[in-house]
This record gives C-alpha cells, structure tokens and sequence, in this order.
C-alpha cells in the first residue's frame, strides 16, 4: 500500500508539472496549434485520472486505517477476555487440585475405616486375615518364631444380661483400648476375632514371649476391675486366652496355628476361666 501510494505520489507530481506547462502552452498557443493542444488536452486528461487514483487510494487508506484501529480494540478486548478465562481456569484447576486432595484423603480415611471394627476401633476380623498372612509368609521367609493368641471375656452373656447390651458394648470398648495398649512391639498386632472373642500376632515371638504377653493381657484386663457380680469365676471382668506358637513356621499353616489357639483357649475355659493356656507347635 505504501508503495503504491508513493508511486502515485510521485506519478501526480510529473503530471502535475506537465499540466502547467500545458496550460501555460495553451494559454499562449490555443489556436495556433491544434495537435499541441490535442497533446496537452489528452495529458490533463490523464493527470485528472492519476489525481483521482490517488485520492482513491488515499480513501482507501483512511478505511484501512479505522479497520486498523477497529481491529487493534477488537483484539484489545479479546486479550482481556482470553486472561480473565485463563484466571477462572486457573482457579478451576486449584479447586480441582483441592477436591483431588480432599478425596485422596477421604479414600484414605474409607480404607481405615473399612479395615477397623465400628465398636470397638480395632481392626476387625478381614484385617486380621491380611495381616496373618503377610507375617506368615514373613515368618517362613525368616525363619522366625510366631505366636497367635485367642482371647474371649468370661461370662459375658450373663454381664449382657445384667447390665444391658449397652453397658456390655462399652466394656467391649474398654477392654479392646486395654488391649491396644498392652502390645509393646510396632507389629504386634490385636484384632477383634468375633462378638466377644479377639486375636493378637506376635510376629518374631517363641513361646516365652507370647507367654508374657498373654499374662500381661489378662492381668490388664482384670486390673481394669469392671465389676462382674453374675460371673463364676472374680467378681471383676476377666478374660481367658489360648497360645499356639511355633518356631518352624514353614512346617505349618496359619490355619493349623489359629485352630490349636482356639483349642488351648477352650482348654482354659474348661479349666476354670480367667487363665492361659498354651500348645507349641513343633515336629
Ligand atoms: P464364656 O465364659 O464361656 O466365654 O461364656 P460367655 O457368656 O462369655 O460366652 P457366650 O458365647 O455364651 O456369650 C457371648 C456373649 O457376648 C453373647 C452376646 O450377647 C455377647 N456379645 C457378643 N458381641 C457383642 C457386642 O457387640 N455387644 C454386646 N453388648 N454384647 C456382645
Ligand atoms: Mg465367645
Ligand atoms: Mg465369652
């Protein structure tokens, strides 16, 4: 556009000095002759045409110049509207960034709960089948001794009977918090078994451990003195506990360990309650 606006520019300029010696030619010379002034007519013609171009183009340079500046604001406008969206996105994503945490951690807060009993806040029964397995297979690995202790509080259908299902719920809570308590090692492991029934690992545990263990159990428990007034055996809460334990852990299934708890805590209930009983586990 430059370009030819200076070229008509220019053209303009030779034409225009042309016509004045057009004019001046003619002004002096009308009559005398024609073919001159044929000459002179046909250039002031085509200077005409050139001025017109050029104001043509000039016109045209003036609507090119407000598109220009129409455009120049459109664009203005559109920048303004493309950050203000870029700031909703931007705080878009930070909201989005705060619901994937707070979901992460409600996930997490859901696989806790999924793995506790509601009561009692110890882990519950399919927790305990996880973890036995782990450190069964841990045990084997390392050749370590393991313990497994059954646990089930005496008399509790007549202290359910007596005092009321309320009160039995929140002795349940009790004696499991105790129960937590009294584990020493990180990966012991208490879980509740059944209704009133509850098993501890003792991973890298022989006999003597999970002994102590066990008579520390039961004396927290009846140290907790809740008073049991309908039971045979104290007149305080008690529990009866059953070991199995091995040393060769490769020899056996987690199964045949739970199975012979459950047997040596049987063997205490019938043989007065309130006491442990053991069975080792070994060829
Ligand atoms: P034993 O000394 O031989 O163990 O007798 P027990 O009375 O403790 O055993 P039994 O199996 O006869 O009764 C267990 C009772 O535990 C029955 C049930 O009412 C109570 N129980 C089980 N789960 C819950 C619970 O979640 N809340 C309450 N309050 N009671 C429960
Ligand atoms: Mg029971
Ligand atoms: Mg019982």
């Amino acid at each position: 556009m430059l370009n030819q606006l200076s070229k008509t520019d220019k053209m303009v300029r030779q034409d225009k000095e042309t016509l004045k010696r057009a004019k001046k030619v003619l002004n002096v010379r009308k009559d005398k002759d024609f073919v001159e002034y044929e000459e002179y007519l046909y250039l002031y013609k085509k200077y005409k045409k050139a001025l017109n171009q050029a104001y043509n183009i000039f016109e045209i340079s003036d609507t090119y110049q407000d598109k220009l500046i129409k455009t120049k604001e459109t664009l203005k406008n559109k920048i303004e509207e493309k950050n203000k969206i870029e700031k909703k996105l931007n705080q878009k994503i930070e909201e989005l960034k705060n619901t994937q945490e707070n979901l992460k951690n409600k996930n997490k807060e859901l696989e806790e709960l999924s793995t506790r009993d509601q009561l009692t806040g110890l882990y519950n029964r399919r927790e305990f089948e996880k973890v036995i397995k782990k450190e069964w297979r841990y045990a084997i690995r390392e050749l370590e001794p393991i313990s497994l202790i059954m646990m089930d509080i005496d008399n509790f259908k007549p202290y359910n009977d007596n005092y009321g299902h309320l009160a039995g719920d929140h002795c349940l809570q009790k004696i499991s918090k105790c129960m937590m308590k009294s584990l020493k090692r990180p990966r012991d492991f208490v879980a509740r078994y059944g209704g009133e029934e509850f098993v501890a690992i003792l991973p890298e545990t022989g006999i003597k451990g999970a002994k102590v263990t066990a008579e520390r159990l039961r004396k927290k428990i009846y140290n907790l003195k809740i008073p049991h007034k309908y039971s045979n055996v104290e007149e305080y809460i008690t529990i009866s506990l059953g070991i199995a334990t091995t040393k060769e852990p490769d020899l056996f299934l987690f199964e045949e360990l739970l199975d012979e708890a459950d047997q040596a805590l049987y063997k205490a209930k019938e043989t007065g309650k309130n006491k442990i009983e053991i069975k080792q586990m070994d060829f």
